[in-house]
């Protein structure tokens, strides 16, 4: 008889990736995907740990979970991603109704980990993460193994083509979490990609921890110099409509991935580049590698390459030290670049990391009105930017076909909403005028014949 299994993912498309693969090997074991933990019996919970409140929220659905257990003891319960393999044991020991802790790129495990459970005469816990050097890179020949399964028609997928971070910001839990850099060969790459377009995938995404230094910190044979190389190469895929990647370093954005942007016509016009403070104090305390005047250059050429290229950043507001002119940088430079849009956080105390060490903390009520001030300002400058492609006609392609209207997205990233009597896919691409800008989506109609 089948068993079901339900899968909760937090946190990063990384994660989601990682969700998908683990899906596909027990699709292989034999189970089937459910979408309630009370059909499912197996639940497991793909964990995030970059921000204090993305744990927690492990924690208290790990609580909830106990109650469930308690009814159904047959239940299991495995805790996947970056918790585990910060925490380890210690989620077994504050939650022993979890079974199973698999840590990052431990997930291929999985299968065999349940088979020893069932096996089992007593109850027994089962915990394997990766030790701290990180040193063997499993992902290459797991992502290879694990061919994206066509259970459901799709139009787009991640890629990942690269594990880990060698960056060390000094906030950041992800070197702990994910270990060392790895870049995956860049012909097992282009085998996934050409796999997924001929199983009519038409959006790539190219995923990593910092894409930008592809190809920089492991010696594969066939890699080519760099990811500027990648994109040409993945961007030459017959069936690539469009190309897009996340997330990037501006330390590593080279002049080669800049003239990408004047050059490959699938490649979407938008650049996340996450600058995580205006100050350049702050931004040595972070350990990032960039100036203000530095990371202002890289957005100017972006913008000569591509004139209509859409700019989106990641901001931590209140990290130890910031004073009120570092965050008054923070907010000069976000009028500076006007953003289309950004993710703007609360400095968070994260484990093993080197800012949890400075004794110099931004009281709570400090962050809470930074990032007050920023995120309305920012959603001001993002209405006036969304204002600006009213009446231009732009590319879309579907999303999701609603009872009324369809959603679709620009090639710059920004959802459209219109409606359309022609009966459409997800993956259809359809030229669409913006006749409404909202701060967060546009609206738009088909244009006249
Ligand atoms: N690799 C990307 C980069 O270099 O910017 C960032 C990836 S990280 C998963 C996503 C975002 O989480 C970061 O850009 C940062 O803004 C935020 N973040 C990371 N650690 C944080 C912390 N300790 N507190 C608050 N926000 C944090
Ligand atoms: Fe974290 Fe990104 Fe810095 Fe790496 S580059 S340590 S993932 S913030």
């Amino acid at each position: 008889m089948h068993k079901h299994v339900y899968i909760k993912t937090f946190g990063c498309q990384m994660n989601e990736r990682d969700s998908e693969i683990m899906e596909q090997l027990l699709v292989r074991a034999g189970y089937i995907c459910v979408r309630t933990s009370q059909d499912a019996d197996l639940v497991i919970l793909n964990t995030c740990s970059i921000r204090a409140k993305a744990e927690q929220k492990v924690f208290s659905l790990l609580g909830q979970l106990r109650q469930q257990k308690e009814k159904r003891p047959e239940l299991r319960i495995a805790v996947a991603g970056c918790v585990a393999q910060q925490e380890g044991q210690h989620i077994l020991r504050r939650m022993p109704h979890v079974d199973i802790i698999v840590g990052t790129q431990q997930f291929y495990q999985l299968p065999d980990m349940l088979q020893r459970l069932d096996q089992a005469d007593s109850k027994q816990e089962i915990c394997c993460t990766l030790d701290a050097s990180f040193s063997i890179p499993p992902f290459q020949k797991l992502l290879h193994d694990a061919p994206p399964s066509p259970a459901e028609p799709e139009f787009r997928k991640f890629v990942t083509i690269m594990q880990g971070c060698n960056n060390f910001c000094s906030y950041c839990v992800v070197p702990a979490t994910r270990g060392r850099e790895i870049s995956r060969p860049v012909q097992d790459i282009l085998e996934e990609v050409r796999l997924l377009v001929a199983r009519g995938i038409r959006e790539i995404t190219l995923l990593g921890q910092n894409v930008n230094s592809y190809g920089c910190t492991n010696d594969v044979a066939d890699q080519p110099t760099g990811f500027a190389d990648l994109l040409r190469m993945v961007a030459a895929i017959p069936g690539v409509q469009r190309l897009r990647f996340t997330s990037s370093n501006p330390q590593d954005l080279s002049v080669e991935l800049v003239e990408c942007f004047a050059e490959l016509d699938n490649l979407c016009p938008h650049f996340h580049l996450p600058v995580q403070s205006g100050s350049d104090a702050v931004l040595k305390k972070m350990n990032r590698k960039y100036s203000r005047d530095l990371y202002l250059e890289k957005v100017a050429a972006l913008r000569s390459a591509c004139p209509d290229i859409a700019i989106s950043t990641d901001v931590i507001v209140g990290f130890p030290g910031e004073t009120d002119e570092d965050f008054k940088q923070t907010m000069d430079l976000l009028e500076t670049v006007r953003y289309h849009g950004s993710f703007s956080f609360k400095y968070s105390d994260r484990p093993n990391t080197r800012s949890t060490e400075f004794s110099d903390k931004v009281a709570e009520s400090i962050k809470s009105e930074r990032l007050q001030r920023f995120q309305k300002r920012q959603d001001q400058i993002s209405l006036e930017k969304n204002r600006e492609y009213v009446g231009q006609t732009l590319e879309v392609m579907v999303e999701e076909i609603g009872s009324a209207k369809i959603k679709a997205r620009t090639g710059s990233n920004h959802i459209v909403h219109f409606e359309d009597a022609t009966e459409r896919s997800p993956g259809d691409l359809v030229k669409v005028t913006i006749i409404h800008a909202g701060k967060h989506s546009l609206n738009g109609e088909l244009p006249s014949p």
